[in-house]
């Protein structure tokens, strides 16, 4: 009896954000990782790794903090003055690192965001925050490009959102196929940039892209 109820009391302590998933405790993420090192074939026990489990647990935190942290957070503070401004808003070149879900592989790559507002626009770094909260994550590129989008179009509410993601997969070009020129390029068209052209191919213009260089949605 007593024991079940110290163990549902540590349950409820260490429950994340998710109520599903019970997160172990550093001790127990430190033990797994002295299990892989022994799985490569070395000794966790030498000097030079004695410290390492503690290092991988804490890059950890790191790369996926974006476990703890709401997307739409970043998004609130918006400023509803645009002085008439009717254009499409574009932020180029939003360096990411990101890990596949697949292998937990790095995954680097770039992210061009642009929305057409409607009286709302949104701080330039917040957008940057945006990506980064899902970007440290466990993810699929397909996935991150429809997350940004959805999340934009949920807050801003904007008349569309253009979203490319442009990403080098380490799980494909340090072991597998080891393809290491390989980039992958996925796109999410909502709204103006799905339904119009023009819209769509001012937006691309603009990353001096065209029509059919991207594999996803409508481009
Ligand atoms: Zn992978």
């Amino acid at each position: 009896m007593a024991k079940s109820a110290k163990t549902k009391t540590m349950a409820k302590r260490r429950t994340t954000a998710n109520a599903k998933l019970v997160k172990p405790s550093r001790a127990e993420a430190e033990a797994a990782v002295r299990t892989l090192i022994r799985w490569a074939g070395d000794d966790p026990d030498r000097e030079g790794l004695l410290a390492t489990p503690a290092r991988v647990i804490a890059a950890y935190e790191e790369w996926y903090s974006g476990y703890g942290q709401n997307p739409r957070d970043y998004l609130q503070r918006t400023f509803e003055e645009v002085g008439g401004y009717d254009e499409i808003v574009l932020l180029r070149n939003i360096r990411f690192e990101s890990h596949c879900e697949h292998h937990m592989a790095p995954v680097l790559g770039r992210v061009h965001v642009g929305y057409l507002p409607r009286n709302r626009v949104v701080g330039i770094s917040k957008l940057a925050r945006l990506v980064d909260v899902y970007a440290k994550r466990m993810q699929t590129q397909e996935k991150m490009t429809a997350e940004i989008a959805g999340c934009l179009e949920a807050v801003l509410k904007p008349f569309g959102v253009a979203v490319i993601v442009e990403a080098a997969h380490q799980c494909m070009t340090t072991r597998g196929v080891h393809k290491t020129d390989v980039t992958m390029v996925t796109s999410r068209m909502l709204g103006a940039f799905r339904d119009q052209a023009q819209t769509r191919q001012e937006f691309l213009a603009a990353l001096g892209l065209r029509p059919g260089m991207i594999n996803g949605d409508v481009v």
